[in-house]
């Protein structure tokens, strides 16, 4: 068998253009534009990267992007007054602050001051908890775009076995808790899981976040099964700098019923599923019909 390319350039092109219409509908018949605040402590060359394309991204769907930019030696308490001021400041519907934060910030703290309502990274505590018992929560951009995808390709996800290899609280968990959300029958895999090839051959849906290159391999993978690879990792090879996933694509999609490739797969769902909880922070905070599709 030879795999379904899940074009997630494709899709997030989709999810970026329904996101758009969304914002326009809102600004004619609300008079709102939806805003997202980004802050980048320190000079990190990835996440300067970051940082640029999210502002385009946010541009380019007709939202309004604040960018703050502070240098790495600011204290803690500077950053906490500039949240303050974005939770308080009403065109402000989103607030992301880039991680990872040089070493003397406190993460935790710095997220957990963010308000839960315009978390769009879906890190805070609260939504954390929210989205653990179900309730309705911000929900982390990485496994929502994942999740988006497997709805979009099989329909209906209920009664799946889902394996999710990588136990993180950006990806691992809250792809197990989305999958659960959705009545996938649900395991998490991680370094210390006993024979994880075995664990791998029960899953119909398998997601790689494990940030270890091409580690799963065709063998682990049930026949006709979907892979969903979250990895990113920049090698070597051949002399070349080369991307790969987590997962070994070639061995892979000569046995998966569907894979997505990376790049092309997971990375480009992130940023617009960034957006896509943007505007329905902006709805909700003004009372209004979240859009249909774009949450999870
Ligand atoms: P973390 O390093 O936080 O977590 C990795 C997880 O993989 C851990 O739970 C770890 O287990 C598990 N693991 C490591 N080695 C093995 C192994 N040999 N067998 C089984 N499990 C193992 O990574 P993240 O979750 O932050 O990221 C995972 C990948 O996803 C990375 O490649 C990252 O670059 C990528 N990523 C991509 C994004 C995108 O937009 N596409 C966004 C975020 C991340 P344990 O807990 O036991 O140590």
């Amino acid at each position: 068998m030879t795999a379904k390319v899940i074009d997630g350039k494709a899709f997030a092109a989709k999810v970026r253009a329904e996101v758009a219409a969304h914002v326009a509908r809102l600004q004619e018949e609300n008079g709102l534009t939806p805003g997202l605040a980004v802050v980048l402590v320190g000079e990190d060359p990835a996440s300067q990267v970051y940082v640029r394309n999210k502002h385009a991204s946010t541009i380019e769907v007709g939202m309004a992007s604040f960018e703050h930019r502070l240098p790495a030696e600011t204290s803690e308490a500077t950053l906490l007054s500039l949240i303050d001021q974005l939770n308080a400041d009403p065109k402000v519907h989103g607030i992301l602050v880039q991680l990872p934060l040089p070493g003397h910030l406190n993460s935790e703290l710095v997220i957990n001051r963010i308000d839960p309502a315009k978390d769009v990274d879906g890190f805070h505590i609260s939504n954390v908890g929210l989205l653990g018992t179900g309730q309705k929560s911000m929900v982390p951009c990485t496994p929502l775009g994942c999740l988006m995808m497997l709805r979009d390709h099989h329909g209906k996800l209920a009664g799946l076995n889902a394996v999710v290899v990588g136990r993180s609280n950006i990806v691992g968990k809250p792809m197990a808790q989305l999958l659960l959300g959705d009545s996938c029958t649900v395991t998490i895999a991680h370094s210390r899981t006993k024979d994880l090839a075995e664990v791998c051959r029960r899953a119909d849906i398998l997601v790689a976040a494990v940030g270890r290159p091409e580690m799963i391999t065709g063998d682990m993978v049930r026949p006709g099964a979907t892979v969903i690879d979250v990895g990113i990792n920049r090698i070597e090879r051949d002399g070349k700098a080369k991307l790969v996933g987590d997962v070994h694509y070639e061995s892979a999609a000569a046995v998966a019923g569907a894979i997505t490739p990376v790049p092309g797969g997971v990375g480009p769902m992130t940023i617009a599923c960034l957006l896509a909880n943007t505007l329905t922070a902006c709805c909700r905070a003004n009372g209004l019909a979240e859009p249909k599709g774009l949450t999870a």
